[in-house]
Formats: structure tokens, C-alpha cells, sequence
């Protein structure tokens, strides 16, 4: 069959195994090259569709997504039964520490790393650790929301210069600093494509997320007594488990996803867009908190806030990564192996002939048990 977006002859099937285009009619589906209603990493989505775990955890295949989702969903209850119980700061260190752990074992079980984990640990969690804790601590010292708030008590008036520090300046700091341990990563060659500087860059966020959540909180953690009130603690506990986390990840996943393509030669708009996204994003989510916060808005609204301007970064990275999937599935010769996505037996190139997935997005497993065909191409049918 002669695929009609890259003129290649290529194995029948629903998409072009080389440059993943939609095969045949396009009336109901849109643009059939860039195909936006299959999510290249996850074929069964939308790349419109602001999921936390097909965008942030790319490498994995529709069961381990369910198991991580359940992962997640029994840190929230174990957070939610720690607060009701009145054990506040137990609840916080579950918390802070609870997308990071879920990262960290995503990480060994997609195998991201390949032969180096040491040292691709290190330099993203580990790395994004260590410019938290520096960051932070220095943040400290030129503005203390804890010195601030008492100094403010009873005034009705917005602080228009902690706004600034808040709002504007430390979010642009922070993604300048967040996304150097992934770039000074010493073996990064080996790690040629969009997808793994997106995993690094999300790896990097969220050591510093946990970092800057431990010592935001440190005062509160030693001083707070075991067991207390619960009060209004779920909304912090909530922004410190979901959304804190998820915007520090994916704000700097963004930025390095976008510096690995750089260094592709492929910068063009889509990815300067995405730079300036997650900066802006990164602004209204710490401006708009804290305008609340002042204000006394119902904390309600603050949450929603939040999730509104994650679930935008979301989308932004899945638009930026789809077409990175897209643009750089290069020839790598047709092989047997078993699609992560529709668990179909293929034979393919760059993506699944059967539900369109992205092949480079796959766990490194499934990239090792790939089977090289010698036959030439045409000739091989996809075996179901
Ligand atoms: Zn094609
Ligand atoms: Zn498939």
C-alpha cells in the first residue's frame, strides 16, 4: 500500500507505519496527517484531553496507566482519611511526597533511564531536589509568608509588593532554575528524543516540588502538634498534593521537551508557544493564589483556579508532543513486536499500523524485544 501523506509503500492498516498519518477516508476525523483525535503516545485520546497520566507519563501502556491511576487515587484517600482523622502534618508529608514516589517508580518500570539510572536520577529528581532546597532557602530570606501574614493581620488591603515577589518574580525564577539539572545531564546524546526530555523535565519539577513543599512547610510540620483540628487544611492539602506538583512538573517538562527539540533542530512556534505558556501559566497559578488567598475568596475557588490552568499546560504539552511523536518517528526498519497500546502483535516502523501509537513512546522493554524483519517491506502484512 502506498501511504498518501508520505508517498512511502508501507504494510495495510488504519495508519501509515512511517509517518502516522490516518489512512483513507478523512471526512469524519479532520486532518488525516496530523490526525489530533489519536494522542500519538496514547491513540485512544484526544490530543485535546487534559489527562494527567497519558501526558506526564508518557511511556505507559493502558494497564500500568490504570494501576498508577489507582495508585494515585489511594494516596488522595490515605491523605483525605489522614486529614479527617486530624493528623494534619502526616497528611502533609503524604502529600508533598506523593506524585514524586508515583514519578520515581514510573521511572524504573518504563525504564526511561536504559542503562544509566544513576545517573539520569540524579540529575532530574535528585537535581531538581537540590535547586528546590537552594531556591527555596534563598526565597526565604527575601520574603517570609509566615512574617508577612501577621505584619498584614486586620488590614483589608492587598500587598502590592509580596504580589510581585509572589507572582511574578519567583515563578520566572523558578523555571529558569528548575530546568538546569536535566540540561547539564552528562549522557543526554543517549537520550536523543522529545518524549525523554519531557519525562527529565517533569523528573526535575517534581524533586523540586517536593522540596520546596517540605520546607514551605517545615515550620508547620515542627510546629503544628500531631493531632489538631482539620479546619480548612483540605484545601492546602489539595493544592500540596494535585496541583502544586503538577504544575512545577509540567511547567519545567514543558521547557526541557521544548530545549530537547532545540537541540533537534526543530524549534518553531508551537514550542517558543509553549516556553511562554508555561511561565504564564506558572504566574497566574502563584498570582491568582495568592490574590485569593488576600482577598479571602472561598478556597473552592482557588482550587478551581488551579485545575483550570493545569489542565491548559496539559493540553499544551500533549499539542507539542503529538507533533513532536509525529515529526521524529524515523525510519527504524520494520520489526515484529507487540504494541503497548492495543496489545496487537505488528510489524512496524514508527508507529502501530492498528491504533497509530507513536513506537518511540513506548517502554524501553518493548523497544528492546523488537524483532528486525529482513523481508523487504511491502511484503510483510500485519499478522493479527
Ligand atoms: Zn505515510
Ligand atoms: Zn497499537
Amino acid at each position: 500500500m502506498r501511504c498518501d501523506h508520505c508517498s512511502h509503500d508501507v504494510p495495510d492498516g488504519v495508519f501509515c507505519t512511517r509517518c502516522g498519518a490516518h489512512q483513507g477516508t478523512t471526512e469524519e476525523i479532520g486532518n488525516a496527517k496530523t490526525r489530533e483525535h489519536r494522542y500519538a503516545a496514547h491513540p485512544g485520546e484526544h490530543v485535546a484531553q487534559p489527562s494527567v497520566f497519558t501526558t506526564l507519563f508518557p511511556h505507559l501502556g493502558h494497564h500500568k496507566i490504570h494501576e498508577f491511576r489507582w495508585a494515585f487515587t489511594a494516596g488522595l484517600a490515605g491523605i483525605l482519611v489522614l486529614y479527617l482523622t486530624g493528623l494534619i502534618t502526616a497528611a502533609i508529608l503524604v502529600a508533598a511526597f506523593l506524585v514524586p514516589v508515583l514519578y520515581l517508580i514510573y521511572l524504573y518500570e518504563a525504564q526511561v533511564y536504559r542503562d544509566e539510572p544513576a545517573i539520569v536520577l540524579g540529575f532530574t529528581i535528585g537535581g531538581g531536589i537540590i535547586v528546590g532546597i537552594v531556591l527555596t532557602l534563598f526565597e526565604r530570606i527575601i520574603y517570609n509568608p509566615f512574617q508577612y501574614n501577621t505584619n498584614v493581620f486586620g488590614s483589608a488591603g492587598i500587598n502590592v509588593g509580596g504580589l510581585l515577589i509572589v507572582g511574578l518574580l519567583l515563578p520566572v525564577v523558578q523555571e529558569v532554575v528548575k530546568p538546569l539539572p536535566a540540561i547539564f545531564l552528562p549522557n543526554r546524546k543517549d537520550f536523543p528524543e522529545t518524549v525523554d526530555g519531557l519525562v527529565f523535565g517533569v523528573a526535575a519539577g517534581l524533586g523540586f516540588s517536593l522540596a520546596q513543599a517540605l520546607i514551605g512547610f517545615s515550620s508547620v510540620l515542627t510546629g503544628l502538634p500531631a493531632h489538631t483540628e482539620p479546619g480548612n487544611w483540605i484545601y492546602v492539602l489539595t493544592t500540596l498534593a494535585v496541583f502544586q506538583p503538577l504544575l512545577q512538573g509540567s511547567a519545567t517538562g514543558m521547557i526541557v521537551a521544548t530545549i530537547w527539540r532545540y537541540q533537534r533542530g526543530r524549534l518553531a512556534g508551537r514550542e517558543i508557544g509553549g516556553i511562554v505558556m508555561a511561565v504564564i501559566a506558572h504566574i497566574a497559578f502563584s498570582a491568582g493564589t495568592q490574590l485569593m488567598q488576600e482577598t479571602s475568596v472561598n478556597p473552592l475557588f482557588i482550587l478551581i483556579w488551579q485545575a483550570a490552568i493545569v489542565g491548559a499546560l496539559l493540553i499544551y504539552i500533549r499539542y507539542v508532543l503529538h507533533h513532536a511523536l509525529l515529526e521524529e518517528a524515523a525510519h527504524m526498519g520494520y520489526a515484529e513486536t507487540v504494541c503497548p497500546s492495543c496489545h496487537m502483535h505488528i510489524v512496524a516502523s514508527g508507529f502501530c499500523p492498528n491504533c497509530g501509537m507513536a513506537l518511540t513512546a513506548a517502554p524501553n522493554a518493548v523497544k528492546r524485544a523488537r524483532r528486525p524483519r529482513v523481508e523487504s517491506a511491502p511484503d510483510v502484512a500485519e499478522t493479527k
